[in-house]
């Protein structure tokens, strides 16, 4: 007799642990497989993990496996390996892991392949037709197939009653009629993008032979190359050494740059051996490219950030565009990191890790610094110039201060017009930016650039207009907004607040015969607007592009021989540690849109404080000054990397419900800290009101935690994530790491 392990796919931290099923005579069980358990009363899925000829539970009281979902395993047998991982890092249940590894429909059975009936001729055409004689339906039929098999749908097209006609026909046996399986795919464009890989310059020829040396044994690498140096076709020649070994590939970009135009980019060189994975596709498009990927026919994927998991047997690379994006950490639990997943699945399966950026992130390039520890270690690739010589985009600031002191009170510099005009007889193309983001926003003092700071924390103060108040959304603190400018006494102190369409009418007033475009959260809510906008404009139909980050983002423009960033503080002014790292890589990819192909590209940055390290940095292209302050700032006061910010947020209708359940799950989180000898670990632990102490009608309080990133985040936050899942009557409970806005 033969035995399964079964992981049983329910919501319980009780039931994680295998149990023991009997496989009926005549199924075939194998590890990864999803099956059909009856459970206490019922009968639910769960996942075989083993399967042994002998077991040390009695015999007597085993059930057997009821059925099998599906022909083959579903999981893999080395992500049954990596799921353990992830339950070991994020204390999570195996369960948890497997289910964020497949396509929710997989559960349940939700989704079915579709199938059609297709028929097809058996008989040479003369015989066929001498059956079909005396009925013209059939006959029809007959000389529609005499070139290849066709659907019953399309048969229908041409003769009505075609399935009577086709079954009278099968009966005669001059065709047979099967299923066809249909893949759902979704739409690609491999417009504008060549089929042919170019001959390689020398920086992606030494990247690539770096790679190459880590071919069979693995290895992990950051590969920073400014914008415009060419990563993509070191992705794709990789890609291209793994398929001829027989190995698959992953490759994972943000979800706001996953456009048609990327998954094209692949298409085009690879055909339908890729296939892609992100949350836009229908349901049925996700199943079925899945199923292509588990099957073989595609080997390279794709996707967002949970194509880490995708099925591609053997993967040789798992490759994560723009690695700096936060993209890549998954909000909901188990709260996994893509870029820690990636790592593991390679190290299992002797692949290449290959993070890539023209701005890494401050934590990953800390990890290519000598001193770190082996296995946290990756190698640095550079790429410092652009391909084909193309030059970096020339870089101005304008002071904004003097623009008021000289009289101009709009919101566009005398520079900035200037350029706008000169980009427009030429014409080209121009994009406007500016990040504005939900109604945050500061006071600023237009003569000086003076900012208003919390003396506390050191991080802007926001300003909330209902209250007409400054917050700091770090401690909480409140101020009155000052009438004069603490520091030159002006009275032009104000807060700051043009957003993209204020910019977008500026633009229409000075350009009246130039067609303006503008891309934000309100114009493209639909679902392919924002593919919409990009697209028209590629095309032509508009001459400047207003929009937020969102058209930041590794776009490849070739007319754009102009980038505007209206207003470059409001991102630096952010109460958030990162607004500098934000403020930085958002300048440097904004200014690698302009001039990617052979026209010169100029970026003009407009400022209220030109002598802050990050635009300073970004001016000058330099990320390893900007790196080394930053990193000074982040040890200096105690900011991630160093440490990490984990915070509970309780929210009630009932002020007094959350205010006892914060306090009262403070009290058990320190106790359980010191149960499991965590506290060593933990810097500090505060409850209180959080910042914002009213929000939507409910009052909010605040568990907020720091620790030591060395230490074990892990374990304490899985004891956070344990308060996060308790029921309490009238009380939410959220759980937030390194939030980027604490209000
Ligand atoms: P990055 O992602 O590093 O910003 P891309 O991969 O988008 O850069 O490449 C920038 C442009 O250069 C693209 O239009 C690409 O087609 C082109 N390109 C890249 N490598 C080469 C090459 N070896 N020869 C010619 N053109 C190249
Ligand atoms: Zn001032
Ligand atoms: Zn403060």
């Amino acid at each position: 007799m033969r035995f399964a392990k079964v992981a049983v796919d329910l919501n319980a931290q009780a039931l994680d642990r295998p149990f023991t099923y009997i496989i009926p005579e005549g199924l075939e069980i194998r590890p990864g497989d999803m099956v059909r358990i009856p459970f206490g009363h019922r009968t639910i899925e769960g996942f075989v993990l083993e399967t042994d000829d002998e077991t040390d539970v009695d015999e007597g009281k085993l059930k057997p496996i009821s059925a099998k979902v599906g022909d083959e395993s579903i999981i893999l047998p080395e992500l049954l390996e990596l799921a353990s991982f992830m339950r070991q890092k994020y204390l999570c249940t195996m369960a948890d892991a497997l289910r964020a590894m497949i396509p929710a429909q997989m559960r349940m059975g939700r989704v079915r392949e579709k199938s059609q009936k297709e028929a097809r001729l058996i008989l040479p055409v003369e015989e066929a037709l001498a059956l079909a004689s005396r009925a013209p339906a059939q006959a029809k039929i007959v000389s529609a197939l005499s070139n290849g098999a066709k659907l019953l749908t399309e048969l229908s097209d041409i003769v009505p009653a075609a399935s009577s006609a086709c079954a009278a026909l099968a009966k005669k046996g001059a065709i047979e009629i099967n299923e066809r399986m249909l893949r759902r795919r979704p739409p690609v464009s491999d417009a504008g993008r060549s089929a042919f890989d170019p001959e390689l310059t020398q920086d992606q020829q030494n990247v690539i032979a770096s790679l190459t040396d880590a071919l069979d044994t693995g290895g992990r690498f950051l590969l920073y190359g400014v914008t415009g140096s060419g990563k993509t076709e070191v992705y794709i020649k990789l890609i291209r050494m793994l398929l001829e070994k027989g190995r698959g590939a992953i490759v994972l970009v943000p979800e706001i740059a996953l456009t048609p135009q990327t998954v094209g980019w692949f298409h085009a060189r690879f055909g339908d051996l890729s296939a892609v994975i992100h949350s836009r596709l229908s349901s049925g498009e996700r199943y079925d490219e899945w199923q292509r990927i588990r099957r073989g026919e595609a080997r390279v994927v794709i996707g967002a950030r949970s194509a880490v998991f995708a099925p591609v047997e053997n993967p040789g690379a798992i490759i994560i565009d723009e690695e700096h994006e936060g993209a890549y950490l998954s909000e909901k639990h188990p709260r996994y990191d893509a870029r820690d997943i990636a790592a593991e699945r390679m190290r299992l399966s002797k692949g290449i890790l290959l993070l890539g950026s023209a701005t890494p992130s401050i934590s990953s390039f800390m990890r290519t610094m000598p001193k770190i520890r082996p296995e946290n270690k990756l190698t640095l690739l550079e790429m410092d110039k652009r391909v084909l010589g193309r030059e970096m985009p020339a870089c101005e600031l304008v002071d904004m201060r003097l623009e008021l002191a000289n009289g101009n009170k709009g919101i566009f510099s005398g520079a900035l017009v200037k350029a706008l005009k000169d980009c427009m007889t030429g014409g080209k193309q121009a994009m406007l930016f500016i990040n504005r983001r939900g109604h945050s926003t500061f006071v600023n003092c237009r003569a000086c650039g003076y900012v208003v700071k919390c003396e506390k924390c050191d991080v802007t103060m926001t300003y909330h207009q209902n209250r007409e108040m400054l917050v700091c959304h770090y401690c909480a603190s409140e101020q009155r907004p000052p009438e004069v400018c603490p520091k030159c006494k002006s009275r032009f102190i104000k807060y700051f607040g043009a957003g993209t369409q204020r910019i977008e009418e500026e633009a229409k007033k000075l350009f009246p015969d130039r067609r303006v475009l503008r891309m934000d959260m309100d114009t493209t809510a639909a679902k392919d607007s924002h593919a919409d906008i990009l697209d028209a404009f590629r095309r032509g139909e508009a001459d400047i592009l207003v929009g937020t980050q969102m058209i930041a983002k590794g776009l490849d423009f070739p007319n754009v021989t102009l980038v505007g960033v209206v207003a470059a503080d409001t991102t630096l002014n952010l109460p958030d540690y990162r607004s500098a790292e934000r403020t930085f890589q958002l300048i440097t990819q904004v200014a690698g849109r302009a001039g990617r192909a052979d026209s010169p590209g100029r970026v003009i940055i407009q400022t209220y404080t030109p002598e802050h390290y990050a635009l300073q940095c970004a001016l000058k292209q330099d990320y390893r000054a900007f790196y080394h302050t930053e990193v000074a700032y982040r040890r200096r006061s105690l900011y991630p990397p160093y440490t990490t910010i984990a915070r509970l947020l309780f929210s009630s209708e009932d002020g007094e419900c959350a205010g006892k359940a914060a306090s009262e799950c403070a009290d058990e989180l320190r106790q359980s800290f010191a149960d499991k000898r965590l506290m060593q670990h933990v810097l500090s632990v505060q409850e209180g009101q959080a910042p914002i102490k009213r929000l939507k009608g409910e009052e909010r309080y605040e568990i907020l935690v720091k620790l030591y990133t060395a230490g074990e985040p892990e374990a304490v936050i899985g004891e956070m994530e344990n308060i996060e899942r308790k029921q309490i009557d009238n009380v939410r409970i959220e759980l937030e790491i390194n939030p980027a806005n604490m209000f």
